[in-house]
Formats: structure tokens, sequence, C-alpha cells
């Protein structure tokens, strides 16, 4: 199933988030792909507030996962933008994390694509300057 969003604001990009992180439970594995600047952060920032997160989401570049536990449900945010060797992830719990009770997004998830889940939730976010410097064409697809 894919779903196909267009959002003007980063503010409509934010609430797609938010509506996403909402409707989602405990395991549920979501992807977020998309070049810098594309909105991934304001798409993040939604999913938390989605989530009854009342902490600003902050980028966990430095270290690949970052956990937030005051919300619906526990929070897994990675970016595993810089992860030099897959074996990485092992070394940070990466499957205790997305087998685990809460809901896990994974940013530049493509840099992993071999330990990715069966099933997951991917969100792919692009720019189209010809429809408007804050246009966003948002796909999420069932995977
Ligand atoms: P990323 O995390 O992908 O590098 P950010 O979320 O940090 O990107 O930044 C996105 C930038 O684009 C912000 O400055 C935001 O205000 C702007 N922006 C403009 N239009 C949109 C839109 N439709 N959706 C999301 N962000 C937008
Ligand atoms: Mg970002």
């Amino acid at each position: 199933m894919t779903e196909i969003i267009e959002t003007y604001s980063p503010e409509e990009t934010e609430a797609l988030g938010k509506r996403l992180a909402q409707e989602s439970s405990a395991g549920q594995v979501f992807t977020l792909i998309g070049d810098l600047g594309v909105g991934k952060t304001v798409f993040t920032q939604g999913f938390a507030i989605g989530l009854d997160i009342d902490e600003a989401i902050c980028s966990p570049t430095f270290t690949i996962v970052q956990i937030y536990d005051t919300g619906r449900l526990p929070f897994y945010h990675f970016d595993v933008y810089r992860i030099g060797d897959i074996e990485e992830m092992d070394e940070i719990g990466y499957e205790d994390y997305i087998y685990g009770d809460g809901v896990s997004l994974i940013e530049w998830a493509n840099l992993i694509e071999e330990i990715l889940p069966e099933h997951y939730t991917k969100v792919t976010i692009e720019k189209n300057l010809e429809k408007g410097f804050d246009y966003r064409k948002i796909t999420v697809e069932s995977i």
C-alpha cells in the first residue's frame, strides 16, 4: 500500500509525522529517506509530538540512536548517516530496539538496507523546485 502526500509548508510535513505516529503501534519500524534539508527533522519532530513526547528532537548523528521514554510508546530515533560498518548497529543493540516494544524511526535507512526488518513503513521525502521552494512530495509505503 502506498500513500502520496504533497505538502507546501513545514507545518504540513510536521502534521503528517504527527498523524503517522498517532496511528503507529508497538514494534512498528519507520524508515525516513531524503536529502539534507528536505524536512526529515521537521517530520520527526511531528512524529514525536504524535507519540505525546514533549521534548525537542535532537539529531542523534553522533550516537546513532536517541531514546525518548516519556511518550505513549518508547521512541527509538536512529540516524545512521555516519555509520562506518554495519557491525556498529549490533554494538548499539539495534535488534533489541527494532524488535522491541517501542516505535523505531531510522533516518538514512538505505545505508543499512540489509538489516532492515521484513516489514516496515518507508517514508520518502522529495523536493520538486518546479512546484515551489516549500513543496515536498512524501511517499509512505508499506514494505
Ligand atoms: P533534514 O532533517 O532533512 O536535513 P530539516 O527538517 O532540518 O531537514 O530542514 C527542512 C527545512 O526545509 C526547514 O528549514 C523547513 O522549514 C524547510 N521547509 C520548507 N518547506 C517545507 C516542507 N513542505 N516540509 C518540510 N520542511 C520544509
Ligand atoms: Mg535532520
